[in-house]
């Protein structure tokens, strides 16, 4: 076998593994013997106690596995951990390093290669081979070593934190602790509900069905109907298929015999997991199995049990019987929580959210502070589909889930949530005052929408108007493109809600990760792909019906203006403004009395940033998306967890970016405002006015925190804060200095966020 082919094959094994030790134990075999050593021996790092255990051994002596240890650089095992570096050499007894462990019968070896596991840069362990004869490891043994060691650290750490959750797992952990990325701040106590996208086996939640015989039925009316289906397209390609292809459908008829796969799957329908579960874990185990296996044509049958688990998967989903009972207090779980399955549940109910994929920026985060729904994101080793109907705790401050909390645990972020009350109370009297520092500068405070619920909260809160109504947000509740007449009147409603206010209407912009249910778009970069305004100008009847649907909605109210997203190359803005003026021509000649709205550019791409002198001279304001500017800038994408503590707002050319693009526009007389989520961070919100912002608009939940921040310094104090910050040369040493003035001012309540999520991390 290839080193390539063996590296996978155990990295497939060690992922199948049902349990940590399992998976410690199939690592230490299966590299033991394709590297053909005498010992190979696992080491995990205890980072509590600071030690290094003795775990899981090949060659050495299992009896004292969990009973030795070493401290991190302590001896060669010691080493490795904590230079985080391999050691090779041909005599380990010899060497400085070199600290002898009783009893584990390590003396008769004398070549030692140990290389360090690094998980986001923590050491989870050290893994060894040993040979009794003395030579040195050579390159390509220590080359393969590290590639293992590099695979399996995000396999064991998924196995880590899974394990805690295991219910055959007697060291079941009280408070288990799942860290992701804070994606909406608060806390929020609450009963786990799962949800996962149609005929996805891998995020079916397990759950007790209501009715065991019921289940068992529609279970058998299911696979009834994937037999006839089978049975039918088998007859229907007989005479095209040759024969050795047509035996795909036998295999398919045999594994839906009763005495197969609906057998094993009706045995766990009758202990009372419903049969969307029970189709799920069985199928996902014969996938495990077959995975396994190094026979090929084997291996290659795992694709048929994954096919017909789906097929059975989608019948169910489609015939499902039950309507969903929500609990009270939901925190809605998922692999990817999308914006529709926020929808889905009443806003009464929902408590909080945490979905696996996502970061900070991610739009469904966005959504989700904008409802102030506490939002953990990026939480990547919660094994979701497992904790159904389970008490959780989100912290959306510091980015962390609790599984099992204790009652002390509960007790302290029940307080936290009381605090919260009393603090957003405190600052609801500040609604109807303007926002403006100690020595009188003033700033405008305008409001992101999308949702319906959107605009209470935000006439609630003393928003000025919309600097960004997100008009995907209702595209992405429906299953096609809202008609011409449809999206009026939800636009409608939206314009004489904040009237005479303005409010700032964004053209549709889909792509990145907000991808429309009906109108799919497949890219390898999407964040670099068919996006905003690249999308809408390809599609001028998707274009036109939106901003005709726009300006009609404006008729007599004439609040309306039409704001341009990911503009990019003059043309675009060229030509979207000649669009624009057909749409209002038409509108004209067909005798509708509207003004012509104002015209703005989002400047979110940083090649704009060096044209927003001229973009302003044909517009009528800038707004800067600092969510997409910042990806672009620090080549971040917003929404990988991996690299969201790359993602830095107070990055030094993230600042002088904003700087200069308001500089720019001012030269032209232009106002400028923000719409990205940099605007509602209070800190950063006192650099926007000192810059020069005219306005700054953020979600609804903020609003209050922002304006009182705003109101407890003077513009001096905000130009000396920024004169200091711009000569900084770290996100971080900018952040220290923006923390320290609001601390000093003692409104540190205000942003617990930023401290409990850097301190978490
Ligand atoms: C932005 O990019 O900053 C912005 C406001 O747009 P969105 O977050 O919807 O991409
Ligand atoms: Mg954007």
């Amino acid at each position: 076998m290839s080193i390539l082919q063996s590296l996978s094959t155990i990295v497939q094994r060690v992922n199948a593994a049902p349990d940590l030790q399992s998976a410690l134990n199939i690592i230490v075999r299966d590299v033991r013997s394709s590297m053909g050593t005498e010992v190979c021996t696992v080491y995990m790092a205890d980072h509590d106690e600071g030690r290094l255990v003795f775990a899981a051994t090949e060659g050495l002596n299992r009896e004292e596995l969990g009973n030795v240890s070493l401290n991190f650089g302590q001896g060669l095992v010691g080493k490795v951990a904590s230079r985080e570096e391999p050691i090779n050499t041909s005599n380990a007894q010899e060497h400085p390093d070199f600290q002898y462990l009783e009893d584990i019968g390590e003396e008769a070896f004398n070549s030692f290669l140990g290389v360090p596991i690094v998980h986001h840069r923590t050491v989870l362990g050290v893994l060894v081979v040993q040979q009794t004869d003395r030579r040195s490891f050579d390159e390509s043994e220590e080359a393969f070593l590290l590639t293992m060691a590099a695979q399996l650290a995000s396999v064991i750490a998924h196995a880590q934190a899974t394990g805690a959750l295991e219910p055959s797992n007697d060291r079941t952990v009280v408070n288990a602790e799942f860290r992701g990325i804070a994606g909406a701040s608060g806390v929020a106590i609450g009963q786990a509900l799962v949800v996962s996208p149609p005929a996805d086996l891998y995020s079916v939640p397990s759950r007790r069905s209501r009715d065991i015989y019921e289940e068992l039925v529609f279970f058998r009316a299911c696979v009834s109907r994937v037999r006839k289906d089978v049975a039918l397209l088998s007859s229907q390609l007989a005479d095209r298929l040759p024969p050795e292809e047509l035996a795909l459908f036998e295999v398919y008829a045999k594994m839906l015999d009763q005495h197969a796969l609906p057998a094993e799957i009706e045995a766990l329908i009758e202990a009372g997991e419903w049969a969307q579960g029970a189709v799920a874990r069985v199928v996902l185990a014969h996938l495990r199995q077959f995975e396994q296996m190094e026979n090929s044509y084997l291996s290659e049958r795992a694709v048929d049990v994954k096919d017909l688990g789906r097929r059975l998967l989608e019948y169910l989903q489609q015939a499902a019987h039950e309507p969903m009972i929500y609990p009270e207090n939901v925190i809605l779980v998922g692999n990817e929580i999308t914006a529709t399955m926020l929808a889905e549940v009443p806003r009464e109910k929902l408590a909080g959210i945490v979905s696996l994929k996502g970061s900070h920026n991610s739009h469904v985060a966005i959504l989700a502070r904008s409802m102030g729904v506490p939002t953990v994101m990026g939480a990547v080793d919660l094994p979701f589909t497992e904790i159904e109907g389970n008490e959780l705790i989100v912290d959306g401050y510091a980015g962390v889930v609790f599984f099992n909390p204790s009652l002390e645990l509960r007790a302290s972020y029940q307080q936290i949530a009381e605090e919260e009350q009393l603090v957003s109370r405190g600052l609801e009297a500040l609604k109807d005052l303007s926002c403006e520092t100690t020595d009188g500068h003033k700033i405008s405070l305008m409001v992101n929408t999308g949702l319906a619920s959107d605009v209470s909260r935000s006439l609630d809160r003393g928003a000025e108007g919309v600097g960004l109504y997100r008009t995907e947000v209702p595209f992405l509740m429906r299953d096609r493109f809202p008609s011409e007449e449809e999206q009026r009147a939800i636009y409608r409603m939206h314009l004489e809600a904040f009237a005479p206010k303005p409010v700032t209407m964004r053209t549709l912009d889909v792509g990145g990760d907000k991808s429309l249910p009906y109108f799919l778009i497949h890219e390898d970069n999407p964040f670099l792909g068919w996006r905003g305004i690249r999308v809408t100008l390809d599609h001028p009847e998707i274009f036109l019906p939106q901003v005709r649907a726009m300006m009609k909605a404006s008729e007599g109210i004439d609040n309306l203006r039409i704001m341009l997203p990911m503009i990019t190359h003059m043309e675009e803005l060229d030509q979207s403004i000649a669009l624009i003026k057909r749409a209002y021509k038409e509108l004209l000649d067909e005798d509708f009395k509207i003004n012509f709205p104002s015209i703005g550019v989002m400047i979110e791409v940083p090649a704009a940033i060096y044209l927003t002198r001229e973009m302003a001279s044909k517009v009528d304001f800038i707004s800067v998306g600092s969510n997409d500017l910042t990806q672009y800038l620090l080549a971040v994408d917003r929404n990988n967890p991996n690299v969201a503590d790359l993602y830095l707002s107070y990055h030094p050319a993230v600042l002088q970016s904003l700087q200069l693009i308001v500089l720019a526009a001012h030269e032209v007389n232009k106002p400028v405002s923000i719409c990205g989520e940099l605007a509602s961070d209070p800190g950063a919100a006192l650099l926007l006015l000192a810059m020069g912002y005219d306005s700054l608009s953020m979600n609804a939940t903020n609003l209050p925190k922002v304006k009182s921040v705003i109101r407890a310094f003077s513009k001096q104090e905000a130009d000396h804060l920024l004169q200091q910050v711009m000569l900084m040369d770290s996100a971080d040493r900018v952040q220290t200095a923006v923390e320290d003035m609001l601390e000093s001012r003692g409104v540190t309540r205000l942003f617990r966020d930023s401290r409990r999520e850097r301190d978490a991390r």
